[in-house]
């Protein structure tokens, strides 16, 4: 592991600063510490930000919620409101990792993990996200758990957020700071499709540091429903995973899912149709596979188109019943 320097941040503009110097943020250092002990990221400076003032979670004026960054994923899944008016947000943060790196990870490192494609984790392999322009070993090798939906052929890898597919769902927004003034990203706008540029991940400026998530207040949320098929019962990545809302009558929903693309994946298509018919079996196999009219499988990962169907219409069949 190559020598870097190590410090905590005293307020946020010491932060800021540091980060537009080429210092990384550091939240629990679950994803980034492990990256590095690989060698697949080098910093020489890590500024830690998780004694910043940006941890817990308050109410918005339009009945939303506000999360600050360094809130831990496990204060956030146990939190009242979350709980209760984002009852999906609460299990996808539940259903990833342990409770030992729940307790470490935060919000803003969380959106900002890395993929797990193999070859991305290991620098012996050519990767056009690690290095642009070497390659993607993936679509010609192992693939199984790679993407299906808005994929190129320069990157197939898929992005690991549980937490980032519920809060897609709910139209989440991405708060941040920089030294010349601040932003927002709606989450669905934060991760740009893959195109010829795997390596660029998120719409954040250099230097950008996440500040919050602000969920903005919704009818579609209290009754909603994360599930996540996976290769083991726990300790796993999704394989593919689903985040459902509907509204009280069931005449709006919110559908999301993960495992399937580069980003948490806004099922628009299949949100559509289901406002076009009645809430039946029939429905919501047809709005399942309106959303997966457009995938592409490789050769080794059809099964998850399969999966992914099932899955969005038996979430949708419990959030109805
Ligand atoms: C064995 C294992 C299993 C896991 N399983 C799952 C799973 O099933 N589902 C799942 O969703 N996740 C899973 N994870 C991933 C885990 O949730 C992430 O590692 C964690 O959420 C990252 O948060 P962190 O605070 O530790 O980020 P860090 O590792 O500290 O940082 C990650 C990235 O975010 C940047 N960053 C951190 N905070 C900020 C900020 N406020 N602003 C700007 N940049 C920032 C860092 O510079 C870095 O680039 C697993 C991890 C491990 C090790
Ligand atoms: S799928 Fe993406 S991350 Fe994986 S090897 Fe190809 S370019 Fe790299």
């Amino acid at each position: 592991m190559k020598e870097f320097a190590y410090r905590r941040a005293t307020d946020l503009r010491d932060a800021l600063i540091a980060g537009s110097t080429g210092a990384r943020y550091l939240g629990g250092g679950t994803n980034l510490v492990d990256l590095m002990k690989s060698g697949v990221e080098a910093p020489d400076r890590l500024v830690d930000v998780r004694w910043l003032p940006l941890a817990g979670i308050r109410e918005t004026p339009d009945g939303g919620l506000l999360i600050g960054a360094t809130t831990t994923n496990s204060d956030l899944a146990a939190h009242p409101g979350v709980r209760r008016r984002y009852p999906a947000l609460s299990q996808a943060v539940l259903a990833g990792a342990s409770g030992q790196l729940r307790n470490m990870a935060t919000v803003g490192g969380n959106l900002l993990q890395r993929t797990r494609c193999g070859y991305f984790a290991d620098p012996s392999y050519a990767c056009n996200k690690r290095l642009p322009g070497s390659g993607c070993p993936a679509i010609a090798g192992q693939h199984h758990n790679h993407a299906v939906l808005g994929w190129s052929p320069h990157c197939a890898a898929t992005h690991p957020s549980d937490m980032a597919v519920a809060l897609v769902a709910f139209d989440a927004i991405v708060r941040y700071e920089t030294l010349d003034g601040g932003g927002e990203i709606p989450l669905e706008e934060f991760y740009p499709p893959v195109g010829d540029t795997p390596q660029r991940e998120t719409a954040l400026p250099p230097g950008a540091l996440i500040t919050a998530v602000v969920l903005p207040g919704s009818a579609v949320s209290p009754r909603s429903r994360y599930r996540k098929v996976r290769e083991r019962a726990s300790y796993a990545f999704a394989t593919v995973s689903v985040a459902v809302g509907l509204d009280g009558d069931g005449g709006s929903a919110r559908i999301a899912l993960g495992g399937v693309a580069s980003r948490p994946w806004r099922a628009r298509t299949a949100e559509s149709s289901l406002l076009a018919g009645p809430p039946t079996a029939d429905g919501f196999r047809a709005a399942a596979d309106a959303e997966l009219s457009a995938a592409r499988p490789l050769p080794g990962n059809g099964y998850k188109v399969t999966l992914a169907r099932n899955l969005i219409v038996a979430v949708l069949e419990e959030v109805h019943a």
